[in-house]
């Protein structure tokens, strides 16, 4: 069997019963895991008009064939749904411990399906599963919820967690593990607070072996070393993530108030990686079985922004909850980040719009009335702290922003839209892409919104690495935009690969995408080669499309922000913009996407996805097709949900925001 498990563990909240699916090889093999196996499954599964905060939507949480092995950084968990935030394909992944703890555990996977009247949390040992009361934890914070979890069932139980946002249905509410990691995006904690899902405790006893030792060992020593070698680590480890404010400053990457100025170069010393670590840094942290430990523990002993020993922010929340607000005071950014863990909301989402309402605010869109005597003043930590409560509980204006930026403009009205920077219902990653046109066509693309670990192809028009063997040579300008298309999809490819096989993407900069093939074969016994895995990353990329063309996807969706396509007058991009138009054109040849934006029949039939091409066929969302619509397919014309009324809970009227 190698090191896929071939099991699914099935549960089914509001039926209160679990059952193991055993998935064939040939699954296995095709769909890789992680992301990939999940976009497989919900093709089945979920209908594509599925309320996403009802029982039909399913909440897969996916380890991958490196998970539990000792291959450096094969630590990430990916959670798959549909986004309440988008109403389409919805994904996010966390390191840590928790996929080799499933995977120990004895399955590939996790599918959770249907709702519980009452609050409930799940434990998983081994082959033990139960479905627990959670009713004493309903409305604790996250680091409050991991506390008391580990308390009861050990400090080696890996936690995945909701807060007050999920609990409260916040349309960026995020899934945290334990205090350290973050399933972010899209929403996956508002997924699990609608099936009132508290947690998920993990625990395996079992060994994850290879399928061939003595293969694996030797290419997992190889690629060890080149990682312990690159100065990309060096970088991470020095500086964490936030290397990137001082680089992205230089650039014009780095975003600066809510993308309307393009020169950061004053606020990035103040807010840089190196700043966090000369100031606040206790010690790096790492993931399961890494050697880069990009992580950062901080503390910040005094002031008015104290924190507790614990974990600090990365690029994106520093980002967010600095340059994006022009907020300077680095101990503030570090307390709206634990702020954002606590409540357990995406730092990038609940950022952006912030950002977004601030603008609002300034340009009298948003008034003191309508804010209940409040503020949104550009660089205001107290301002943030104040609506970030708000938002998590839905109080007041923040039950506007709770539901994201691009529900929240039409909500404002006034031409607000203007001043959202958002791709499908998705709030901007944090870059600045007028000085990196390709990582903006990756924006554009993302299957998820706008999202920077969708592709590669920031990380390669930065330099940090090339992979000849499959035709990235390097030396790309990234303010150029011939061939980015080609190149986009080169390197969402290789993306597609990393989400399933859950490795992190900052080790595939140290070794070849070959070193990988190989890694996969002697893992999974399957004799994969790289235009094999190459191949699965295509298929992956569509059949994830293949799912938001049936939720009602098309070309039209395939847009970059207005602002985005204003220059700068300063900064490292002034003047330029990336030329979208050119770039699609470039990048829809080459993905096979007709200009309607959903793929051909013979097209997906090559890939190996007839099941997608049925679908799509009986939805009449396929090249020449005269069958009419068997299925409703897009309840969503514009792709966002109906704003339900928030019910609130007895236990949220009886909880004051405690922040
Ligand atoms: S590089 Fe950072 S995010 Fe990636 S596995 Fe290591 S510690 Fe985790």
């Amino acid at each position: 069997m190698g090191s896929n498990r071939g099991r699914i563990l099935d549960i089914d909240l509001a039926k209160r019963s679990s059952k193991t699916t055993h998935i064939k090889d040939d699954l296995l093999r095709k769909f890789v895991g992680g992301s990939g196996l999940a976009a497989r499954l919900f093709l089945d599964r979920v209908p594509p008009n599925a309320d996403p905060l009802s029982g039909k939507n399913i909440l897969f949480l996916m380890a991958g064939p490196l998970s539990g092995t000792r291959f450096p950084t094969s630590s990430r968990l990916v959670a798959a749904f549909k986004s309440p935030l988008t109403g389409i394909w919805g994904q996010g992944s966390c390191g840590g411990d928790s996929a080799a703890q499933l995977k120990a555990a004895g399955y590939d996977g996790v599918a959770i399906s249907g709702s519980s009247k009452k609050p409930v949390y799940i434990l998983v040992e081994d082959d033990r599963v139960e479905i627990k009361d959670a009713s004493d934890i309903w409305g604790k914070d996250t680091y409050e919820t991991t506390q008391i979890l580990k308390k009861r069932h050990g400090a080696k139980a890996d936690i995945l967690e909701i807060g007050p946002a999920g609990e409260n249905l916040v349309k960026f509410a995020s899934i945290m593990n334990g205090e350290w990691g973050s399933i972010s995006r899209c929403g996956g904690g508002a997924v699990m607070g609608s099936k009132k899902l508290k947690a998920l405790v993990l625990r395996g006893t079992g060994k994850v072996e290879p399928a061939l030792p003595e293969e694996f060992e030797k290419v997992r020593k190889a690629v060890l070393e080149k990682i312990k070698q690159s100065v990309v680590t060096q970088a991470l480890t020095a500086a964490g993530t936030a290397m990137g404010v001082e680089v992205n400053a230089i650039t014009g990457v780095l975003p600066v108030k809510n993308y309307t100025v393009g020169d950061g170069s004053y606020l990035a010393p103040k807010l840089s990686g190196n700043t966090i670590s000369a100031q606040y840094l206790t010690r790096p942290h790492a993931c399961f079985t890494c050697p880069i430990a990009c992580k950062r523990t901080v503390k910040v002993a005094e002031g008015p922004y104290r924190v507790g020993e614990g974990p600090g922010p990365q690029y994106e929340t520093v980002c967010a909850f600095g340059s994006l607000m022009l907020i300077d005071h680095l101990a503030a950014v570090i307390r709206l980040g634990e702020m954002a863990n606590r409540y357990g909301m995406d730092t990038i989402s609940c950022g952006a719009t912030i950002a977004f309402a601030m603008e609002c605010f300034e340009k009298g869109l948003i008034t003191t009335r309508d804010l209940r005597g409040d503020h949104l003043r550009w660089g205001n930590p107290e301002d943030v702290l104040a609506i970030m409560a708000k938002i998590a509980y839905r109080q007041g204006f923040g039950d506007i922003l709770a539901e994201g930026s691009r529900s929240a403009a039409r909500r404002i009205g006034n031409g607000a839209e203007r001043f959202t920077v958002e791709v499908k219902g998705l709030e901007f990653a944090l870059y600045d892409v007028r000085g990196s046109h390709g990582h903006g066509l990756g924006f554009v693309m993302s299957n998820r919104g706008a999202c920077h670990v969708a592709s590669e192809i920031g990380k390669i028009e930065s330099s940090w690495t090339v992979w000849p063997e499959i035709g990235v040579t390097g030396g790309y300008d990234p303010k150029a935009d011939a061939g980015k298309g080609e190149l986009n999809v080169i390197c969402e490819n290789v993306a597609m690969l990393s989400n399933a096989t859950t490795m992190c993407q900052f080790a595939l900069m140290s070794m070849a995408i070959t070193e990988l093939a190989e890694a996969l074969k002697a893992a999974t016994g399957f004799d994969y080669t790289l235009d094999e895995i190459m191949q699965c990353g295509a298929r992956i990329w569509m059949l994830q499309r293949g799912l938001n063309n049936l939720m009602g996807i098309t070309s039209a969706d395939d847009r970059m922000p207005e602002r985005i396509l204003t220059p700068h007058t300063e900064g490292g991009a002034a003047g330029s913009v990336p030329d979208i138009k050119l770039m699609l054109k470039d990048y829809y040849r080459y993905r096979g996407l007709r200009p309607d934006g959903r793929p051909s029949q013979a097209r997906l039939r090559s890939l190996g996805l007839s099941p997608l091409a049925a679908k799509l066929q009986s939805c009449n969302l396929a090249a020449g097709v005269q069958t009419p619509p068997g299925i409703q397919c897009d309840p969503y014309p514009d792709r966002v949900p109906p704003q339900k009324p928030v019910k609130k809970s007895e236990n949220h009227k009886k909880r004051p925001a405690p922040y």
